[in-house]
């Protein structure tokens, strides 16, 4: 079995052919899929996308600390997988809305972040926050936490993608303030 990037596990290869049921070899094709051995269709393992958002709540960031592995208790941005043939932005608002209770609209889009050997391609938004708060801890979370840009644990971030979202979340408003000039 050769390895493939963001499958640690040899396991986690499929083994029957979603279509007719099929057994998949071992092998992963040439096109990086495995081909059927009944019916021929390929499988292929897509990387899933994600979408978060960054809310600001007089000044300070929302996070979220998780309460579901992987990353149990450590902070993230609110956000969580697309559905299929859901946008990105709705996505990552119903997340928010789900997790905090906060009702946003998103914005600005601050990065879409990716790393070698991880299924997972992540995007943020800022947004704004239209309703709600303060912010709840809700679905999967066991908490929830406003933090200034000085404040935030990056020690204690679940992932490398909220290090990049909020540290581009946090230059995006840097310079948005910056274009509004002194007040
Ligand atoms: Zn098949």
């Amino acid at each position: 079995m050769p390895g493939l990037p963001g499958l640690p596990h040899q396991f986690e290869a499929p083994r029957f052919c979603a279509a007719c049921g099929g057994s998949l070899p071992a092998a992963i094709a040439r096109h990086g899929g495995w081909d059927c051995g009944a019916c021929g269709r390929p499988t292929f393992l897509d990387p899933k996308v994600a979408a978060c958002t960054v809310p600001w709540l007089e000044g300070k960031i929302v996070l979220v600390k998780r309460g579901i592995e992987p990353r149990r208790g450590f902070w993230a941005s609110p956000g969580g997988y697309c559905c299929r043939g859901e946008r990105p932005a709705d996505a990552a608002a119903r997340e928010t809305l789900e997790e905090t209770g906060l009702v946003a609209r998103t914005g600005e889009l601050l990065g879409v972040f990716a790393y070698e050997g991880s299924p997972v391609v992540v995007i943020y938004y800022d947004c704004e926050i239209l309703r709600g708060g303060p912010p709840a801890a809700l679905d999967e979370c066991m908490d929830v936490g406003c933090f200034s840009p000085r404040e935030i644990p990056w020690e204690e971030l679940a992932f490398p993608s909220v290090h990049e979202g909020l540290r581009a979340a946090i230059a995006f408003r840097e310079r948005c303030e910056r274009a509004r000039g002194p007040a």
